[in-house]
């Protein structure tokens, strides 16, 4: 064992002295080999271990905690389903009751010995506790809780319990702090009030008190991101200085020419985004900038726009779709606008056939607009002169495939301009976080003479009805999609419902309530040249009704679609539902957006608030709030590869001002020191890195 000035962060925890061994196997399986590591498994939460109290000294309408030995249990099956257990101290009575939960059974037996906390409430002549918090008591000398005191909750395994981390984290803590260094300047902390490094951790892992806990947590979350924050400006930095792209000129004669290529003149909104583009197009810093509109607020159109300036400029531009549906659909849109025109355009997917050729034209520079999926992204695409690249949908793209369309450009020290694209509606700040090396341009409203869109949430008792309905309106000449989850049926674990499939759903629906109507499956297990022939007969209207996947989430533009049906709404997203029912009411006829919720089981009794809220507005900058009220951050936004998947810490939500300042203070470093090189940063830098360097793609600045 080495000696105490030995120990570092990096020493095994089996080298450690007062760390007990029977931890280590629970702790390994954690992940947690080293201090370094222990110390940083932060809590999950702190929570209030009450007083112990006699059972005759409990009051009602108080948390209160009690131990003493379970006298006898009962299942009760009649409703409400319960399990109780009687708790006996002294010859004092505690009555004890879990709700919903059964498998208590399994835990609680008569004999064992638990302490109890929870909320007293009368129940005949004693208390009642339901659903109190338990902790078996082993040992019969286990220490009486005499004081309240908060403590940490760790995630813990089956092999090591929360107690027992907090034990082993707390036995070697003082041995931790002194050997963990601040990368943050004193002033910096000074100023954000923000305690130093090792007392954060000191007080996250031993607080004294809910006080004492909230400041740790808060030092620890505006860590986080802040060194977010500093990537993300490093690598604006990096571009805006370091790079340049083709300065695209406008005239008034071009603008007259894109323009009259539109069959309506463009919304105020939509010019105003355009002024903004254009005006970065015409510099030879590269753009960045993220062009945000609701579902159907018209910005392709915008796109085409900043793609025709391109190659009015002699340059390409390329426009990058998620899906191949996308893509195709894109590319015919694009196509009919610019058909007699001299702009060559080209599409580039996965499964084409004609792509040799197409390849040729565009490593040649004929080709002026190239419209794809990631296949665009490969290798063997070359373009001559590569000035802007569009991403449509950026949240199911990473910054990486953001870095790999800008090293299309040919040559050296050059990028192409960047603009993405997305619906998803995402509150200011967050859009700063995850896009924070973008600017942002909102396109606000939809375009004129859109008829609203309803929307019901039905059960599924009333599915007939629904069905019924949607039958009336395709007698009357319109068109529909229908929704379902999964294009096979299946069984779902949790619960006795079946999940209707694509499949069985066009059976169920040619055989009932739409025979003689023509309606086909769309999903993407079926043959590509199927799947573009089934949608240009839907396009057409001799295809009706659609019976999809999720395939049908984004983009897709048929404005003769007036209803959409989803099935088992509550499998999907908001953002999803959201976008679903942005397929329809795109044209002048008025919209039905109509959600078959899941009859409710025990687990979720409630309607789901996600599809009352879809009810009550059609604004997707209002759902994504809102969702964010319901389901934290981890909800509307695909957080994945953009950064905020390595936050532990802070909570977008709760932390939205500590956001604001870290990205304020990490603003004014980086224009002071844009790659953090001084020999004081180089801590700061190497613990950036390491956290989101390759989430942001800086690999290659550091
Ligand atoms: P999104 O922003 O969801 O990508 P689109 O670009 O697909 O929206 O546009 C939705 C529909 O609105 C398309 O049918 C498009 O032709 C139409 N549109 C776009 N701009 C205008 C406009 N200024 N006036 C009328 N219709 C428009
Ligand atoms: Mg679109």
């Amino acid at each position: 064992m080495p000696s105490e000035r030995a120990i570092s962060l990096s020493t095994k925890l089996e080298d450690l002295p007062g760390l007990a061994a029977r931890s280590l196997p629970g702790l390994r399986e954690l992940g947690l080999t080293n201090l370094g590591k222990l110390i940083a498994h932060l809590p999950i939460r702190h929570e209030r271990l009450e007083a112990e109290a006699p059972v005759d000294e409990l009051e009602a309408g108080h948390i209160v905690s009690a131990r003493g030995e379970i006298t006898a249990t009962r299942v009760v099956l009649r409703k409400p389903q319960r399990f109780e257990a009687a708790l006996m101290d002294d010859g004092r009575r505690l009555d004890l009751v879990w709700f919903n939960a059964l498998y208590m059974r399994d835990r609680i037996k008569p004999g064992m010995r638990l302490r109890v906390q929870g909320k007293a409430t009368k129940y005949g002549p004693g208390l009642q506790i339901a659903n109190p918090k338990i902790e078996i008591l082993k040992d019969e000398a286990e220490p009486l809780q005499s004081e309240s005191r908060i403590r940490p909750v760790y995630s813990a395994n089956e092999r090591i319990k929360s107690a027992a981390i907090e034990q082993a984290i707390s036995s070697v803590l003082d041995l931790a702090l002194p050997l963990l260094k601040d990368h943050l300047p004193a002033s910096l902390l000074a100023a954000r009030e923000l305690p130093p490094l090792p007392r954060a951790y000191e007080l996250i892992h031993r607080p004294r008190n809910e006080g004492d806990a909230e400041e740790g947590r808060r030092r620890l979350a505006f860590d986080e991101l802040l060194l977010l924050q500093l990537g993300v400006q490093m690598k604006r930095a990096h571009l805006r200085q370091q790079l340049r792209s083709p300065a695209l000129a406008l005239s008034r004669e071009i603008d007259k020419r894109i323009r009259a290529r539109f069959p309506f003149s463009l919304t105020p909104s939509q010019n105003h985004a355009i002024t903004e583009i254009a005006r970065d197009l015409s510099l030879s810093t590269p753009t960045n900038r993220l062009l945000q509109g609701d579902v159907g607020s018209g910005k392709t159109a915008v796109a085409l726009y900043a793609m025709l300036m391109a190659v009015a400029s002699g340059h390409q531009a390329a426009l990058m779709a998620p899906t191949e549906l996308l893509a195709e659909q894109h590319f015919a849109t694009i196509r009919e606008l610019l058909r007699d025109s001299k702009v060559d355009v080209r599409l580039v997917t996965g499964s084409q056939s004609d792509r040799a050729e197409a390849l040729k034209e565009i490593a040649a520079g004929r080709a002026g607009i190239v419209i794809g999926t990631h296949a665009l992204l490969e290798e063997n695409v070359r373009f001559k002169s590569l000035a802007l690249a569009i991403i449509d949908e950026q949240h199911r793209f990473g910054v990486h495939q953001r870095a790999a369309l800008r090293a299309k450009s040919q040559i050296a020290g050059t990028t192409p301009h960047v603009i993405v694209m997305t619906a998803t509606p995402i509150p200011r700040t967050l859009a700063l976080t995850m896009f924070g090396d973008l600017d942002v341009t909102v396109i606000k409203g939809l375009p004129p003479g859109r008829a609203a869109v309803k929307t019901r949430s039905v059960p599924r008792s009333k599915r007939a009805e629904v069905y019924a309905f949607l039958r009336q309106r395709l007698d009357k000449g319109e068109q529909a999609f229908v929704v379902v989850p999964a294009i096979d049926s299946r069984e779902q674990t949790d619960s006795a419902a079946t999940v209707t499939g694509v499949r069985e759903l066009v059976k169920e629906l040619e055989a009932g309530t739409l025979a003689s109507i023509p309606i086909a499956p769309l999903h993407g297990r079926m043959k590509h040249a199927l799947r573009a022939e089934t949608m240009d007969q839907f396009r057409a209207g001799t295809v009706r009704c659609l019976v999809a996947t999720t395939i049908v989430e984004v983009g897709v533009d048929v404005p003769a679609a007036t209803v959409m049906v989803i099935e088992h709404a509550d499998h999907f997203g908001l953002a999803q539902l959201h976008q679903l029912r942005g397929r329809v009411g795109r044209g002048s006829n008025p919209g039905v957006c109509i959600l078959i919720a899941d009859e409710p089981t025990t687990e979720s009794p409630e309607p789901s608030p996600r599809l009352e809220l879809m009810v009550q507005t059609t604004d997707g900058f209002k759902l994504a709030e809102g969702d964010w009220q319901i389901r934290g951050s981890g909800g509307f936004f695909d957080a994945r590869q953009s950064g905020l998947s390595s936050l532990r810490v802070a909570d977008l939500h709760r932390d939205r001002e500590l956001l604001e300042l870290a990205r304020r203070d990490a603003r004014e470093w980086i224009e002071r020191s844009p790659s953090l090189a001084a020999p004081d940063e180089a801590l700061v830098l190497r613990r950036m890195m390491k956290t989101f360097g390759s989430e942001l793609g800086l690999v290659a600045v550091g």
